[in-house]
């Protein structure tokens, strides 16, 4: 079988290696779809802090099982699956207190173990969520980034009811909107600098879509919510202006999530956090139970993935996924690599 390593920044290869055999516990996996998303270009730029090269990547994935190791139970052959891509230690304190998610020892596929870009893959059944047999394998490669999403949205408690803000209308400020609205949400509005990236929300039925460049956000925000603002903002864009729109314009004692991963040290002004006793959240990746409501969401029609994909390549035409990507950086919102017909 064909596997694609990424050599160094900028160069992949394809290694014809054997069909791994699945060990007792384990499943071999028929890839079918990968998607491409920021840390991978990360990866790709060789600006992904804890990554080396060779690296194999895909850790948004889906596939077919194709074989089932001797002590397997409760799947079968042929089944579509998604694969959760974290590998942790089970003994550190967040381990053993269900927040595996956040394990000292963390690695995840495709950065720091073996990714599942290749034709078969075979890995721990524990790891494997059967996907419904009508969604399609490109919306299965795309539950891993609804499940940050959920996981993100998830961390305010239950958001029925509630008046949210989302900041940055990329791909996952995209699913944070629409699982927040799936999830029950009232009025959900999304700011973005980007008319392409609002009109995608807006065709994702976003309530709200506002061009920071062209309203203030804080006026933007009055007008959504009236004086009492909104509950909660999700940053989804994660910089010094829109962390900076996020603690000047949050209402007194509500809750600001940072969803995005800051690029550089961050200069916020923390008095103001202080003054208005803003409670400031963080959210790392997702559980097995963020999987679950992800499948559930896009089943229930309340998660729309298809108007996200901007965009198919052969599992050949890895590296000009990329350079798509690089050359259309404002108008990709997520980008699938087609494993195998
Ligand atoms: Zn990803
Ligand atoms: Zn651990």
């Amino acid at each position: 079988m064909l596997q694609q390593v990424m050599t160094k920044p900028g160069e992949i290869i394809f290694k014809e290696v054997p069909i791994p055999e699945p060990g007792e516990h384990q499943v071999l996996v028929k890839i079918m779809d990968i998607g491409i998303c920021g840390s991978d270009i990360h990866v790709y730029h060789g600006e992904h802090p804890f990554t080396s090269y060779p690296v194999t990547q895909g850790h948004e994935v889906s596939g077919a099982i194709a074989k089932l190791g001797a002590k397997v139970e409760g799947l079968q052959i042929g089944q579509k699956v998604t694969i959760e891509p974290q590998v942790y230690c089970n003994t550190c304190y967040p381990c053993r207190h269900g927040k595996y998610n956040l394990c000292e020892e963390l690695k995840v596929m495709g950065f720091q173990t073996t990714g599942t870009a290749s034709e078969f893959f075979a890995v721990d059944a524990s790891k494997v969520t059967p996907i419904p047999e009508e969604m399609s394998f490109e919306e299965g490669a795309m539950i891993e980034p609804l499940a940050v999403a959920v996981h993100g949205v998830k961390q305010v408690g239950d958001v029925t009811g509630m008046n949210l803000v989302v900041i940055g209308a990329g791909p996952i400020g995209n699913l944070v909107a629409q699982a927040a609205k799936g999830m029950g949400a009232a009025k959900v509005m999304i700011t973005d600098v980007s008319d392409l990236r609002l009109e995608k929300a807006r065709e994702c039925g976003i309530d709200l879509c506002v061009n920071t460049m062209k309203q203030d956000f804080g006026t933007a925000m009055l007008e959504a919510f009236g004086p009492d603002k909104a509950d909660v903002i999700y940053d989804c864009a994660g910089n010094n202006i829109t962390m900076g729109q996020a603690i000047k314009h949050a209402r007194k004692g509500s809750i600001i999530v940072l969803v995005a991963v800051f690029a550089q040290m961050a200069e916020v002004d923390l008095a103001v956090a202080n003054d208005h006793e803003l409670d400031l959240k963080s959210t790392m990746m997702y559980r097995h139970e963020d999987y679950l409501d992800a499948i559930a969401l896009v089943k229930d029609e309340r998660v729309q993935l298809r108007p996200l994909i901007s965009q198919t390549f052969a599992f050949q035409d890895y590296l000009k996924a990329y350079q798509y990507i690089d050359n259309n950086r404002e108008t990709t919102m997520k980008v699938i690599i087609h494993v195998q017909e």
